[in-house]
């Protein structure tokens, strides 16, 4: 058995640029990973056999054969293995479904570390990583963890030696936001320039200066979400009345993200929030954590 723990993502700064020959936009991006984690335990199965279940946020919904994409990282470090294998996956899901913050890519993470332990494969982390990418742009962000910069389609990453502790809000949506969706209300209306990070946003993480950092916080992806859920634009203006350093949509939405100077900050926003009919939920959070991360392993003697 091997129990892997994985967070979900913020952006702070996602600068989305041109659309590629390759169909993807050209993106610029600073994740940070926080502490609202998805659990992964790979359990050893027959060889050829590979079962998933899943419990938690969306485990009703969501798939559990080949469509999710935990279920297609294991197939695809199977096909690595020398030998034939197995595994029964069991997915603990706390990180909303379609929410912004990456939790399919956060579980496709999971998984490769999982069952490459598991399997005893010993494939190093930037074999990995060229997995990670294969699956989807931010699975190597979540292998990762930290503050960081993506770029390219998200997936080239970059260490921030950011200092500090960030304290987050997220006010969870009732209604999930599908990425494509997004990007194409994107494309309806905008006709972007280069996806470039703000230096500034980049020193101020490194000094550690929180407050600047939720100045220079940006989306290109929050106006676009907002215009499809027009009840996100007051759930962010809730946050800002409430003194938040900054707020911000995370990804393609809809979970917003409101950053605060301390805990007691964060818990008294919680605490308004919570209040709110557009809120479904709010996590109060911090980060940057460490990426997908084994917690547990038991081997099977005998
Ligand atoms: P991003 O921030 O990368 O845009 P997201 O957080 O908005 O992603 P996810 O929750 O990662 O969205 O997943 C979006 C879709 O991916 C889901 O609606 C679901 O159909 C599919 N999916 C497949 N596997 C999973 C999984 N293990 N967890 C969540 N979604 C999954």
């Amino acid at each position: 058995m091997v129990k892997v723990r994985v967070p979900g993502k913020v952006n702070l700064a996602l600068a989305v640029g041109p659309v590629r020959a390759d169909g993807y936009h050209e993106l610029g991006t600073v994740f940070q990973a926080v502490s609202l984690f998805d659990e992964l335990t790979a359990l050893p199965a027959a060889r050829g056999e590979f079962h998933l279940s899943l419990q938690g946020e969306g485990a009703d919904v969501l798939p559990a054969d080949e469509g999710n994409l935990a279920m297609r990282a294991a197939r695809l470090l199977a096909a690595h293995a020398t030998e034939e294998v197995g595994v029964a996956i069991q997915v603990r899901k706390r990180i909303p479904v379609a929410g912004g913050m990456a939790g399919g890519s956060a579980d496709a993470a999971a998984a490769l570390v999982a069952c490459n332990e598991l399997w005893q494969l010993g494939l190093s982390q930037p074999q990995l990583h060229d997995l990670a990418r294969q699956l989807g742009a931010d699975v190597p962000f979540l292998l990762h963890g930290g503050t960081a910069i993506g770029t390219d389609r998200g997936d080239r990453i970059e260490s921030v030696a950011a200092r500090g502790r960030c304290h987050w809000v997220l006010a969870l949506s009732h209604h999930g936001l599908a990425t494509p969706a997004v990007f194409r209300e994107f494309d309806r209306a905008a006709s972007p320039g280069p996806a470039v990070i703000s230096p500034e946003l980049l020193a101020a993480l490194e000094t550690g200066d929180v407050a600047r950092v939720g100045g220079l916080l940006r989306n290109d992806l929050q106006e676009p979400a907002i215009r499809l859920l027009p009840e996100l634009g007051e759930v962010l203006d809730e946050g800002r009345d409430a003194g938040a350093l900054g707020a911000l949509v995370s990804g393609s939405g809809p979970t917003a993200a409101f950053l605060c100077s301390d805990a007691d900050q964060a818990a008294a926003l919680g605490r308004r929030l919570v209040g709110i009919a557009e809120v479904r939920e709010v996590q109060i959070v911090h980060g940057p954590v460490p990426g997908a991360q084994i917690i547990a392993e038991e081997v099977a003697h005998g």
